[in-house]
């Protein structure tokens, strides 16, 4: 009997037989979406074998395909083939990990879809219409300004409707009439609105650096021979690293092969975009989460065709459907971004590696504060380590760091507790040589949180285990972090309903109004999420760029690759706040932030100077980081990781249940660790359960336990006995694979 083995998208893990009518049989292939029946809908799911075989369910439940809605695979033999080891490997239905690669488009599992609308649609943008004069003469009176639009036609040339909207106030309709009367013609033409698709010029390459070059033979030398080697290109900020991903992808289209390059979500901006367009012309699809369905699908469409060789984009760009797949790049492949944290729990750094053996291809993992997980891989052999000691400008050097103890400096003028004297003297020099300054605190909004005068209850979230954080821009108002909960602040405490609540701590909205008070005449701006969210950000950025600012206060948002040549101050406000998180990762992560941040300082001609201001300035991610010592850093945590017995000398998974009642909660998570624990295999250990660090969540209660072993065979089985359980169905349970967020 002719079965096809189908990965529809629902939460179950396996994938599902039906039945493959005589119709069909010559069309349905691996890799070819096709429309089948699924309880009582019709879904949308991708065939991963074909064969003629004994049904593993009874005839009577055995269902036919409805239709084959591709006659060519829609994703190519490689793209599927890892598919399902990502799914093998992170646990998780192959259905659900299918649709990462599948634009909306393609995916649409719309209720008893119909075959027309299950494929491909047309690509639209925004209208762009081009108006001009056809030259005949009017045979009636025109009125209005209808005679003046008509000359300024003849005299200026075609002019799209937006230009003629700019000089006659009631262009739209002027138009609409004339069209009619034929005395102009309106071509009308779709363009993308893509920000990442603004024309751009041809650069020239610049000269390499002696360690530039080196990085680049080592990595073309492994695609011209074909050998499928993965790199770690470790090297300082602003050492040139981009332009040896340029040359590497070059070199990759040379030989006819394709390239994917990840940039963390942050980094993804037009004027990095920008950069590859300028070297490698339009050979490029940009993949990003502002992207309309209907461009990513076009772009998605043109690497699925081959028109199109290199994909850019964040995280999910991993799974774009490039041809010949060449050489994978992943540039700050230390950044959190990297991990998914809902649905499939993927780390694109880890897949990347994954995808790029399987295909054959090069992988070059890249930054400036490797992850201690690739620097473990390149003492285990598997990586091959290139690096950048020097800064690409000569005369940029790597900027002071000045360690500022706030238990020894106190406030400056303001009394501003994050403003300490010290930093406020740099302030005040950076303005007066007319330099910019960076202040860095990560922390949104005015207050981080709010105490009632009267009984001391700290404000919480009535949904979650976190305190709700002051915000005074568009009216006082209690706000939670994690749920978007917001309440007026005039309601006063929850349990004793006194009015006074007293403001504790600082964010960046305080700060900025405090910068303000302080100094009068210096420019000031703000990047953070609440003032500007995904592509506004760019907008602050090319003002900071253009000179239009002086201070720039922020968070993370300001740490990332951007390049700012006259900025020489930065200041981390608080260095504290990410050492003190719960998680066997925060001193590698502030470690990260940090020379990340001071990195901002001094790019260009102008030597810069750090602040970094902490309560602990013995802590060895300070000191480290104030010395520019990654090796050293690295050398010491990993000597820590090694003595807890945490990755990367040991794998983890942590199994979460989450449920509006807590009891349940808590009743499931006790029970599957007891099944873990029956099933363990030897040297699994089973680590709790206990309440997660933020117990309550968007109005669940959490619970979990962690697996930890040395070896991931073990850890797996186990996992999988944990897997089969049936679980109550008032509780979720997700199993996350190398868990990267512990809270
Ligand atoms: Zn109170
Ligand atoms: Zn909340």
């Amino acid at each position: 009997m002719l079965l096809a083995r189908v990965a529809v998208p629902v939460p179950l893990g396996q994938a599902f037989s039906y039945s493959v009518g005589p119709e069909l049989a010559e069309r349905v292939r691996r890799g070819a979406r096709v429309l089948c029946p699924f309880g009582r809908r019709r879904v949308l799911g991708v065939v991963l074998d074909v064969g003629d075989r004994e049904p593993d369910v009874p005839l009577e439940k055995l269902k036919a395909l409805t239709a084959v809605v591709d006659p060519e695979p829609v994703l190519p033999e490689e793209l599927l083939g890892f598919l399902q080891e990502v799914a093998r490997y992170y646990l998780c239905p192959v259905g659900e990990v299918i649709q990462l690669a599948l634009p909306a488009v393609e995916r649409s599992a719309a209720e008893n879809l119909s075959l027309e609308e299950a494929l491909p649609g047309k690509v639209v943008g925004r209208l762009v219409q081009t108006v001009k004069a056809t030259g005949l003469e009017p045979t009636e009176k025109l009125r209005g300004r209808a005679p003046e639009l008509i000359a300024y036609l003849r005299e200026a040339g075609p002019q799209t409707l937006a230009e003629l909207g700019e000089r006659f106030s009631s262009a739209r309709s002027l138009v609409a009439r004339l069209e009619k009367l034929g005395l102009v013609e309106v071509t009308r033409v779709e363009v993308s609105v893509d920000p990442y698709r603004e024309p751009v010029e041809r650069d020239q390459p610049p000269e390499l650096t002696p360690a530039q070059s080196a990085a680049v033979e080592a990595i073309t030398g492994c695609l011209d021979r074909r050998e499928p080697r993965s790199f770690l290109l470790d090297g300082v900020t602003a050492s040139g690293k981009t332009e040896v991903y340029l040359r590497a992808v070059q070199r990759s289209l040379e030989l006819g092969r394709g390239a994917i390059v990840l940039v963390p979500e942050i980094a993804l901006t037009p004027q990095l975009v920008a950069r590859f367009r300028a070297r490698l012309g339009e050979r490029i699809a940009v993949l990003h989460s502002a992207q309309s369905d209907r461009d990513r699908h076009a772009m998605w469409r043109s690497l699925r065709s081959g028109a199109v060789r290199v994909a850019v984009g964040a995280r999910s760009a991993l799974f774009a459907p490039v041809q010949d797949l060449g050489l994978v790049c992943i540039d700050e492949e230390h950044d959190g971004s990297f991990k998914q944290e809902d649905g499939v729990r993927y780390h694109a750094r880890d897949m990347a590696l994954l995808r790029a053996h399987r295909a054959g291809a090069v992988c070059v993992l890249g930054s400036a504060t490797p992850s201690l997980a690739s620097v473990s891989l390149v003492q285990q052999g598997k990586l091959e380590e290139l690096r950048l000691p020097a800064r690409a400008r000569s005369t940029s050097a790597l900027p002071e760091v000045e360690i500022v103890d706030l238990r020894r400096v106190g406030p400056g003028p303001g009394g501003e507790k994050l403003l300490s004297v010290a930093l406020y003297r740099e302030l005040e020099r950076a303005l007066a040589a007319r330099q910019q300054s960076i202040l860095f605190l990560n922390r949104r909004g005015f207050s981080p949180s709010l105490i009632c005068e009267e009984c001391g209850t700290i404000a919480e979230c009535p949904n979650c285990s976190v305190a709700l954080t002051l915000h005074r821009a568009g009216g006082e108002r209690a706000v939670c972090h994690y749920c978007d909960f917001s309440r007026s602040v005039r309601q006063g405490c929850a349990e004793c309903k006194n009015e006074r609540l007293i403001e504790e701590g600082s964010g960046t909205e305080r700060i900025e109004s405090m910068l303000g008070a302080e100094f009068p005449s210096a420019r000031i701006a703000r990047l953070d999420r609440d003032v500007a969210a995904g592509a506004k950000s760019e907008k602050v950025l090319e003002r900071v760029r253009r000179g239009d600012v002086d201070i720039l206060v922020g968070t993370q948002m300001v740490t990332k690759g951007h390049d700012l040549p006259n900025v020489t101050l930065v200041g981390v406000l608080n260095a504290d706040a990410a050492l003190s998180m719960p998680d066997f990762r925060a001193a590698e992560r502030s470690f990260h932030l940090l020379v990340q941040v001071a990195g901002r300082a001094g790019r260009a001609e102008l030597p810069g100077r750090v602040l970094i201001q902490t309560r602990q300035p013995e802590h060895p991610a300070i000191v480290f980081a104030q010395q520019h010592d990654v090796r050293g850093f690295i050398r010491a945590e990993l000597k820590a990781r090694e003595e807890l017995g945490y990755p990367p000398f040991s794998r983890l998974a942590l199994v979460r249940f989450d449920a509006v009642d807590e009891a349940r909660a808590r009743d499931e998570a006790e029970r599957l660790a007891r099944i873990a624990l029956r099933a363990s295999e030897p040297g699994v250990e089973i680590l709790g359960p206990a309440p997660a660090p933020i117990a309550r969540l968007r109005s669940r209660f959490r619970f979990r336990f962690l697996l930890r072993a040395r070896e991931r065979g073990p850890l797996r089985k186990t996992l999988l006995s944990v897997l089969r359980a049936s679980v109550n169905r008032h509780v979720r349970m997700a199993i996350d694979v190398d868990p990267m967020n512990m809270l």
